[in-house]
């Protein structure tokens, strides 16, 4: 009788609204290595016990987290499947197979690639597969919310290209398109990239087309931060549009860190070369699989739900934070992220934060889009995640402002936090 080989099962999506549950403790880590595993222990308490507003973080479920810590990462696999450097590859074939299958579903493209390692990897494969160095791009200039991929100095975007960047509008805060349209005539780039780290609405992507077909351009979207919004029906999708979609997993779209890019079919096979072997040696397959049960939850209509009501908090959470005395650019936000000025209330940016952190609240800072003081840059992906409401949002605004103005002491605005946090437990359990 022939011995047949079933494919390995890969996890079903198991998120639940009730909120997921550590998969394994960390007992025979702490016996084997108590050192690392006495770490990974208090960095599990630090994200359960303080407030998560860091707008590029998140809580991914206990499947992602058992598909991160699968013998997976044990394989090696160079280049695609059916088409690999090593032997044995029968099931990462199958699991990227299945990644990139729920990818093109999920956000109606003809082309996925799951293999880049981050956000940035994606973005450089994406440049590497349409520029030549010293090709001209424009995107975001950094002070207005590009990421270091779109030219900053000290990254590879930087140094091998040549960088013009758009700004916003200082009054509006929104992106000012006859700026963009102008610099593409004057300067010819080879690519425009939309896309930003701290941008709280909607670019306009057919506007962009529309600039880019003018220039002759690609166009990249930078859909890094979006993604899960887009996955979930909450923003609009730029895929009709781009001839490019790069993006993290582990945003909104609360997968495992890493990134992945969208294309047509007719640029697929210049993408897959530029991603391997031009950017990356061997995918890490166990992050393909936890890639590919992070898409498959993002399909269930309980992802959407959860898309919608991410951005139903940062807009409450916007509007609280305005009556609290916070100036917010753009005066709101259709997304995850809100910026909040704390420079009304007499703070700088850096000293919130510090008082915050004080308070057992994480967050970033980031450019604001007029002078050259920072902004705080909040979001509400993870603490949504965790099953925190628009009441919890309202009272958040209103911790935020008595840390940041200083008037409680940060012990009891721990206490505060330590409320909110025991009721909505990342992992519960
Ligand atoms: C987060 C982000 C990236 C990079 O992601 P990494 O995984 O940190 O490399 C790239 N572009 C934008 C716009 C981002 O927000």
């Amino acid at each position: 009788m022939p011995v047949t080989t079933p494919a390995a099962p890969v996890p079903a999506p198991s998120y639940s609204s009730s909120g997921p549950v550590m998969p394994q403790d960390f007992d025979s880590l702490l016996h084997q290595d108590p050192e690392v595993g006495s770490i990974l222990l208090a960095e599990a308490d630090r994200q359960a016990g303080t407030l998560q507003l860091i707008a590029a973080e998140n809580f991914t479920s206990p499947a992602v987290l058992a598909a991160l810590g699968s013998p997976l990462a044990n394989k090696y696999a160079e280049g695609y499947p059916g088409a690999r450097h090593h032997g044995g590859c029968e099931q990462a074939d199958a699991v990227e197979r299945l990644a990139a299958d729920r990818a093109t579903a999920l956000f109606g493209a003809e082309h996925a690639n799951v293999q880049p390692h981050s956000g940035s990897s994606a973005v450089l494969a994406a440049y590497a597969a349409l520029l030549r160095p010293g090709d001209t791009v424009l995107a975001m200039g950094l002070p207005y919310g590009g990421h270091l991929t779109h030219g900053a100095p000290g990254n590879f975007s930087g140094r091998w290209f040549e960088f013009a960047g758009y700004g916003v509008d200082p009054d509006t805060g929104l992106i000012d398109y006859a700026q963009v349209r102008a610099l593409a005539r004057a300067r010819r780039p080879k690519a425009i990239v939309c896309g930003s780290i701290s941008y709280p609405r909607h670019p306009d992507y057919e506007r962009f087309r529309d600039i880019a077909d003018e220039a002759g351009a690609y166009l990249i979207v930078d859909a890094a931060h979006p993604m899960g919004l887009i996955a979930g029906g909450a923003a609009p999708s730029p895929v009709p549009y781009a001839d490019v979609v790069c993006a993290t997993t582990h945003k909104v779209l609360r997968g495992p860190r890493g990134g992945m890019i969208l294309c047509g079919s007719g640029l697929a096979e210049r993408i897959d070369r530029a991603v391997f072997p031009f950017t990356q040696g061997g995918a890490q397959m166990h992050t393909v699989a936890a890639k590919a049960v992070a898409f498959g939850e993002a399909a269930n209509p309980r992802f959407a739900l959860y898309a919608h009501q991410v951005v139903a908090h940062a807009r409450v959470l916007a509007s609280a934070l305005e009556s609290e005395g916070f100036e917010i650019t753009t005066g709101g936000t259709d997304t995850h992220i809100v910026v909040a000025d704390p420079a009304p209330l007499g703070v700088e940016a850096r000293s919130a934060r510090e008082r915050l952190m004080a308070a057992g609240v994480v967050l970033d800072t980031c450019a604001l889009p007029y002078g050259d003081a920072r902004g705080l840059r909040l979001g509400t992906a993870a603490v949504t995640t965790q099953g925190m409401d628009e009441d919890d949002m309202t009272r958040i605004a209103s911790l935020l402002a008595r840390a940041v103005r200083g008037e409680d002491d940060p012990g009891s605005l721990r206490a505060e936090v330590g409320e909110l946090t025991e009721h909505n437990p990342p992992y519960p359990g």
